[in-house]
C-alpha cells in the first residue's frame, strides 16, 4: 500500500522532474513523482527526442554535472549514447532503464499514468495533489510538468506573451525509421557517417548536409513535401541499433499547446507530416528505400507553452552577455535556438565560444501563489529567447536538480521556498557536482 503523505511531490517525469525527485530523495525526503504517461522521460522518451544538446563550453569541458552526468555516464557504459562533442544521441529504452534505476535507488515512489487533475494549497499546510481520482499530500511541490500545470491550477501568475513578440515555437512529431542500408549510405552519402568517440562505431547523422538540403528543396518544389522546413532538423542512428534512425522533421504551429482541442489538431497534422517524411526518405535518400516506420512517439513534441512569472525573468541580454548571478543554480552554454512559428526558418544565435551564462534560483520561484511550490524545467521565468536556449534536456535536468534540493530544504526546515537560503542550495549542488567550476 503506497503512502498518502510525502515530504516532496514532483509533478511531471521529464528530465527536470526526474532530477528533482532524485535530488530530493537523496536528501532523505520521502518523495513521489507523478507522470501522466506510462513511462518516465518526458520529451526524451514519450516524444522520442532522444538526444542531449551541448552541456559543455567547447566539446570537452562540461558545465553540467550532477544527475545529468550520472545518467550520461551510465548510458555510455551501456554503449547507449554516442559520445560526439556536440549533440549526443542516446537509446531511449536504455535511458528509461537508467532513470528508473536511479529513482529506485534513491527511494523515489514512481506513479505512472498519473495525470494530475487538481491541487489544493493552503499556507502552513501540506498541498493536496489529485490524480486518477485519488489524492496525496506533499509538504513541498515541484511543478516539472513543462506546462506549469500545478502553478496554473494554483493561480500563480504567468508571463504575458510580449506585445508584437513571436508566437510560440512549433511542435514536432518524432519517429523511428528503419532499417537504413548502411552499406549503401557509406557508398552514396559518406558525409552523414560519423564515429562514436567512445566505441569507435559508425553511426548516421543527417541534418543540414548539402545533398539533403537539395533533396528537401526538390521534394518541396514538386509537391512531395509540405512540411514547413527548409531542411531535416536532425535524424540520427539510435545507439545499439544504428540502422534505425530517430527522425525530428516536422513543424506544426498552434497558438496554445495547453488547449486540448488545439493539441489534438496539432497531433493530427503532425501524423500526416510523419507519413510525408517517411515517403520523402524512401524516395529521395539513398539507403532508405526499404525503410519503414518502426516507432511513433507517444505524443507530439511540445517545445514551449507557459512561462511562470517568477522573482527574476531571464532574458536575451543575460544569455548572450553570459551573465553570472549570485544565486546561480545551473549553467548553460547552448545557443538561442528559436524554431519560428508559421515559417520554415530557425533563428540560431550562439553563446560566445568557451563561455556560459547562469540560471538564478529566483527564476524557479513563482512571484506569488503557494509558498511551498517551485517550478522546474522549461517553464521557469524567462523570455522566449532565453528559454529557447535552456529548454534543452541537460539544462532542464540541472534546473530540476536545483528545484529538488530547494524543495527538500523547504520541507526539512519548514520554511517557504523563497526563504530557503540560496547558499545552502548551492552548497549541496557543489557537493554533488551539480554545479561544476
Ligand atoms: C521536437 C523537440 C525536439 C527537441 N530537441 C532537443 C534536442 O535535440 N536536444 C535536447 O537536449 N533537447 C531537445 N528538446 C527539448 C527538450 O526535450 C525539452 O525541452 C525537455 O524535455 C524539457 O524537460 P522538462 O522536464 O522541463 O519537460 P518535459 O520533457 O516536457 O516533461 C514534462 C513531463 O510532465 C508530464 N506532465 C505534463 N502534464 C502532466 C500532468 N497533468 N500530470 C502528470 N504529468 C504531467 C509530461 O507527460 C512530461 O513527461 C526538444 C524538444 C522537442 C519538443
Amino acid at each position: 500500500m503506497k503512502q498518502t503523505h510525502y515530504d516532496t511531490i514532483v509533478v511531471g517525469g521529464g528530465p527536470a522532474g526526474i532530477a528533482a525527485a532524485i535530488a530530493a530523495a537523496r536528501l532523505g525526503q520521502s518523495t513521489a513523482i507523478l507522470e501522466r504517461h506510462d513511462i518516465l522521460g518526458g520529451m526524451g522518451t514519450a516524444a522520442l527526442v532522444n538526444n542531449f544538446c551541448n552541456a559543455h563550453f567547447d566539446g570537452k569541458r562540461y558545465i553540467i554535472g550532477g544527475i545529468f552526468a550520472e545518467i550520461r555516464e551510465a548510458l555510455i557504459s551501456r554503449d547507449a549514447l554516442y559520445v560526439t562533442g556536440g549533440l549526443e544521441p542516446y537509446n531511449h529504452h536504455a535511458f528509461q532503464e537508467v532513470i528508473g534505476e536511479l529513482c529506485r535507488e534513491a527511494g523515489v515512489e514512481v506513479y505512472t499514468q498519473a495525470d494530475v487533475s487538481g491541487c489544493a494549497f493552503q499556507d502552513g499546510h501540506p498541498a493536496c495533489i489529485t490524480f486518477r481520482g485519488q489524492a496525496i499530500e506533499g509538504s513541498s511541490v515541484v511543478d516539472a510538468s513543462g506546462d506549469a500545470i500545478v502553478a496554473a491550477m494554483a493561480g500563480a501568475p504567468f508571463m504575458a506573451r510580449e506585445k508584437g513578440g513571436r508566437p510560440l515555437m512549433p511542435l514536432t512529431y518524432c519517429y523511428v525509421l528503419g532499417p537504413a542500408d548502411m552499406d549503401i549510405i557509406r557508398r552514396e552519402l559518406p558525409e552523414v557517417i560519423m564515429q562514436d568517440k567512445h566505441s569507435g562505431q559508425d553511426y548516421l547523422y543527417l541534418g543540414g548536409q548539402e545533398p539533403l538540403r537539395e533533396w528537401v528543396r526538390q521534394a518541396r518544389e514538386c509537391g512531395d513535401l509540405s512540411i514547413p522546413r527548409e531542411r531535416i532538423a536532425v535524424a540520427y542512428s539510435i545507439p545499439g541499433t544504428p540502422e534505425n534512425i530517430a527522425v525530428n522533421f516536422g513543424r506544426v504551429s498552434i497558438a496554445d499547446p495547453t488547449d486540448p482541442e488545439q493539441l489534438s489538431q496539432a497531433e493530427k497534422l503532425g501524423k500526416q507530416q510523419v507519413e510525408e517524411g517517411v515517403r520523402f526518405f524512401k524516395k529521395y535518400v539513398p539507403g532508405f528505400k526499404d525503410a519503414k516506420l518502426l516507432e511513433l512517439a507517444r505524443q507530439i513534441g511540445v517545445r514551449e507553452s507557459r512561462q511562470i512569472e517568477g522573482l527574476y525573468c531571464l532574458n536575451r541580454d543575460d544569455v548572450l552577455g553570459c551573465r553570472q548571478f549570485e544565486d546561480a543554480i545551473a549553467q548553460c552554454s547552448y545557443a538561442i535556438d528559436i524554431h519560428e512559428a508559421d515559417s520554415d526558418k530557425t533563428t540560431m544565435i550562439p553563446i560566445p565560444h568557451g563561455k556560459h551564462y547562469d540560471i538564478p534560483l529566483r527564476c524557479l520561484i513563482p512571484a506569488s501563489g503557494p509558498s511551498n511550490l517551485i517550478v522546474a524545467g522549461r517553464s521557469i521565468c524567462a523570455t522566449q529567447e532565453a528559454m529557447s536556449s535552456f529548454r534543452v534536456a541537460p539544462s532542464a535536468m540541472a534546473i530540476g536538480e536545483a528545484a529538488g534540493v530547494t524543495a527538500a530544504l523547504s520541507s526539512l526546515e519548514g520554511v517557504p521556498m523563497r526563504e530557503v537560503k540560496t547558499h545552502r542550495v548551492v552548497a549541496r549542488l557543489q557537493e554533488t557536482n551539480g554545479i561544476l567550476n
